[in-house]
């Protein structure tokens, strides 16, 4: 049997979380060691352009952040590896954490930075778009301001579909909303704010059959209308997907506490607590409100922080 590797700090994650949390925790001394996971860089290696993190005037591109997220994190010496990690034990004093390998690692903190996942129709055409800024995105404030003065189509109908699409109606000429049953599942005062905004048409009982391009970038969405069978096109050059987001935090079941969705409970608000002495969350993994590069950042120094007075107390 190998034996147990032995580290201090176990980071789970690589997007703007996991690698803030260990540029604090690597000049902290804490040599961390950061798993990247399932997609290495999280979700902005799927943002094309970057606008509003502060420090970029130009902008970046998502790729590019990340890429110069990691340099920093490794200038300090934080160990980044390919992999991730597949179970925990969070039972004992030392947080048991595997690799999908099999490797065993005995960390006395974990920083949770896994993030949450898009969740997106599944179509071909949908996913040709959304690579290169083809015009098809999950987030919008992210990528809204690219089609301003233009014409966009959003598909959801929960409380980010309606905060979203009235988001893009200050900045789209026209914002057309695809609703595939006939209600919202968003709170009345969300729905009824979109259903009063002038340049939002709403379209229920309507699904989408493809989306529309010329190759280079979006034109427009073929959908159908679920209860008549009528088949249209609607002209855009955005396509929003805002059908909802999965906390990456299946592996943490059973030993952090959950809300019903599956994000992360903090067990103290205004840190980055867990129910576990020792396991701090950072990130989308436990924020479906605000999901931004920069408040993943923030939460990633507070994790590190508080991992670092964590530490500091147990060897007091
Ligand atoms: P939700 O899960 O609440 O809503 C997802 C929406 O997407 C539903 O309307 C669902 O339709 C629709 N949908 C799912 N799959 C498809 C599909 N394949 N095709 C078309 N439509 C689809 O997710 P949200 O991200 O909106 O919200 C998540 C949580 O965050 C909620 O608790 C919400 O209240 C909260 N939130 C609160 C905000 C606020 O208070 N400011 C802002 C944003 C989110 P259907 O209804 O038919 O199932």
């Amino acid at each position: 049997m190998n034996t147990p590797e032995k580290i201090k700090c176990l980071i789970i994650g690589s997007g703007p979380a996991g690698f803030t949390a260990a540029i604090y925790a690597a000049r902290a001394d804490m040599s961390p060691v950061l798993y990247q996971g399932m997609q290495p860089g999280g979700q902005l290696t799927t943002t094309n352009e970057v606008e509003n993190f502060p420090g970029y005037p130009q902008g970046i591109s998502g790729p590019e952040m990340m890429v110069e997220l990691e340099t920093q994190a490794k200038r300090f010496d934080t160990d980044v590896r390919f992999g991730f990690i597949n179970k925990v034990d969070f039972t004992g004093p030392i947080h048991k954490c595997w690799t999908e390998e099999g490797h065993e690692i005995h960390a006395e903190t974990v920083i949770i930075s896994t993030g949450a996942s898009a969740k997106y129709l599944g179509l071909e055409s949908e996913q040709k778009y959304l690579l290169n800024g083809g015009g098809v995105s999950a987030c919008a404030v992210c990528d809204g301001f690219f089609y301003r003065g233009q014409e966009v189509v959003i598909v959801g109908a929960g409380d980010s579909a309606c905060e979203e699409a009235h988001y893009l109606s200050k900045l789209c000429t026209k914002v057309t909303m695809l609703v595939r049953k006939d209600d919202f599942r968003a709170s009345k005062i969300m729905a009824d704010r979109v259903k009063k905004t002038e340049n939002i048409t709403i379209l229920f009982n309507t699904d989408t059959e493809e989306v529309l391009g010329d190759g280079n970038g979006v034109t427009g969405a073929l959908v159908k209308n679920s209860s008549t069978g009528e088949i249209a096109t609607i002209p855009c050059t955005g396509f929003f997907v805002a059908i909802g987001h999965t906390p990456n935090t299946d592996i943490f079941k059973g030993y952090i506490d959950l809300d019903e969705t599956g994000y992360i409970k903090y067990a103290q608000p205004g840190t980055s607590k867990t129910n576990v002495a020792g396991v701090f969350v950072a990130g989308d993994a436990a924020d479906k409100t605000y999901r931004q590069a920069i408040t993943a950042a923030g939460t990633g120094c507070m994790a590190a922080l508080d991992a670092e007075r964590y530490l500091a107390a147990l060897e007091h």
